[in-house]
């Protein structure tokens, strides 16, 4: 692309990692998922290090994540975002939706939630005690929208058919936390439509994120990307693999059978006889990437 020349490429895919520590096997099938959608037709991968939590940061853990990614020949197109820099992007959005009263202010302890409300599958569902008035009296509050009526579908790469009455299941969720930090739905589709994100390639235990921020793009007139939702790797107790769970660490010295893993558990199971390089690994894989042959998988999405 020449300079002058600013038509977006036809396809920009991205890998979006919390640096809470090292990368694991779990997120090795999301980096190769995204990357392989995007290098199939020539499109481009971003990165984004979602270190929008400060207590989830771990020091060091995002240049290590990048370290990492080299050492098992990924490459990456356009700045690298850090969502520890991009709160005035997040306020403006945040004042958009103020200004169409598409959010308000919520006093609610966390307590006074959970007494009052029922339980969905990401928690308690928020019951809108606040949506016509907070309590006035109290300094600490949130930010939520206003999710009445609001029902999203949407057609998954791999998953399929995927709706949810979002008010029903989810509630009126929050978008500024009340003690400053910006909700991940808010950060997520302000920087998804910042960086110009075609399709989002993610694991599908973050399955059911996805049509509250499909209705958060609407409210911000944000356009909305094509989703894939990868199957998720999970240990012999059958959890999904994370730093919670203690998933074991990428070892950045052996990159060759870890990748030929990844490739086999997303449908992909690598020949022997290209399993003798990294190069000659990803250059079959670039070449056989078949979407329909990822499996889908069943898990519990849960939205947190
Ligand atoms: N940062 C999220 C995670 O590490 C991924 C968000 C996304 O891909 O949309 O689970
Ligand atoms: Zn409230």
């Amino acid at each position: 692309m020449s300079a002058t020349d600013t038509t977006p490429s036809i396809y920009r895919g991205r890998f979006a990692p919390t640096p809470s520590g090292p990368l694991h096997f779990g997120s090795l099938i999301a980096a190769v998922g995204s990357y392989l959608q995007a290098r199939r037709v020539g499109g481009e991968w971003w990165l984004r290090i979602e270190d929008l939590d400060p207590p989830r940061v771990v020091p060091g853990a995002a240049d290590a994540i990048l370290r990492t990614l080299e050492a098992f020949g990924f490459t990456w197109d356009g700045p690298v975002l850090y969502q520890s820099q991009r709160s005035e992007a997040y306020r403006e959005a945040l004042e958009t939706l103020r200004r169409a009263d598409a959010v308000y202010r919520c006093t609610c302890s966390r307590r006074e939630i959970a007494a009052r409300a029922a339980l969905g599958p990401a928690g308690p569902i928020y019951p809108g005690t606040c949506r016509s008035g907070h309590d006035p009296g109290r300094s600490q509050y949130s930010w939520r929208l206003r999710t009445a009526g609001a029902r999203i579908a949407f057609v998954d790469a791999v998953q399929g058919p995927v709706a949810m009455d979002i008010e029903a299941e989810l509630g009126d969720f929050v978008v500024l936390r009340a003690d400053g930090v910006f909700a991940y739905h808010l950060a997520l589709v302000v920087d998804d439509a910042t960086s110009g994100i075609t399709e989002v390639v993610r694991g599908r235990d973050l399955l059911a994120c996805t049509p509250p921020q499909i209705l958060l793009q609407q409210r911000l007139g944000l356009p909305t990307p094509r989703y894939l939702h990868l199957p998720i790797a999970v240990n012999a107790l059958g959890q999904k693999l994370s730093k919670q769970t203690h998933a074991p660490p990428l070892d950045p010295t052996r990159p060759v059978p870890q990748l030929a893993a990844a490739l086999a558990f997303l449908g992909h199971p690598p020949p022997a006889d290209v399993r003798g390089s990294l190069d000659e690994l990803w250059t079959w894989a670039r070449a056989h990437w078949d979407p329909t042959r990822v499996p889908a998988a069943v898990t519990t999405p849960i939205c947190d």
